[in-house]
């Protein structure tokens, strides 16, 4: 089952794409962890994106495509992913389906989150991410147990850099401008799902449980 997870920063890709990994044994490729994991340990494409993620902007086409095409031919991606963050704009799309159709392959839904802009400010700004395991949590929404402490491995919880509210508008407006016209590409390519994205996380999961079965 191939997967790619569409919708605004913070309408819930991550929660989702997480749930979804776990339930259906596929795992999770989400660029955004790909990129902090690479500022983290200080590599030069590290350095690179970091540049465009400080500003709110993508990082450009050539950084993203050849990671991605080369994280799907590993071999944990034999009975599918869920791609999170990618693509995210339609040169990255039509890069994704040409690498795809190469090998026979399609991408089989493309689940489309949708919730209203005046959400997704409230929703950045209580956003906590796990300096370890990336684990995401939501202050007031999706608490962790203890305040700051990740319930899975215990690591201290951040406010992300992006997730700066003058930061989120821009990222709003590149949303907007660049990857919104993906729900129009994947609609003609017959695979686009959307769920509403501003009910419980559960009743998320639930609708997107439906689409893919049990
Ligand atoms: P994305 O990956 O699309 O940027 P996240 O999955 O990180 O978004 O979610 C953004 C924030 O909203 C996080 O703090 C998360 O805990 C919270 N969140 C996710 N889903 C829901 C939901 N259905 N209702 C309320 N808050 C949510
Ligand atoms: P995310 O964790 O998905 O919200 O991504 C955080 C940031 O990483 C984005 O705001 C972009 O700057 C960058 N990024 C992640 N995925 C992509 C992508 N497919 N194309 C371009 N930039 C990306």
């Amino acid at each position: 089952m191939k997967i790619i997870m569409l919708g605004a920063p913070g309408a819930g890709k991550g929660t989702q794409a997480k749930m979804i990994a776990e339930k259906y044994s596929i795992p999770h490729i989400s660029t955004g962890d790909i990129f902090r994991a690479n500022i983290k340990e200080g590599t030069d494409l590290g350095k690179k994106a970091k540049e465009y993620m400080d500003k709110g902007l993508l990082v450009p086409d050539e950084l993203v495509v050849d990671l991605v095409v080369d994280r799907l031919t590993w071999d944990d991606t034999k009975n599918g992913y869920v791609l999170d963050g990618f693509p995210r704009t339609i040169p990255q799309a039509e890069a994704l389906t040409k690498a795809l159709a190469a090998r026979g392959e399609k991408v089989d839904f493309a689940i489309n989150i949708d919730i209203p802009d005046e959400n997704i400010i409230e929703r950045m700004g209580g956003r906590r991410a796990c300096v370890t395991c990336g684990a995401t949590y939501h202050i007031v929404n999706i608490p962790p147990k203890k305040e700051g402490v990740c319930d899975k491995c215990g690591s201290e919880l951040i406010l992300r850099d992006d997730d700066k509210p003058e930061t989120v508008r821009k990222r709003l407006d590149v949303y907007h401008e660049q990857t919104q016209p993906l729900i129009d590409y994947y609609t003609k390519e017959g695979v686009l799902k959307d769920v509403d994205g501003t009910v419980d996380m559960m009743d998320v999961f639930g609708a997107i449980v439906q689409i893919l079965g049990e």
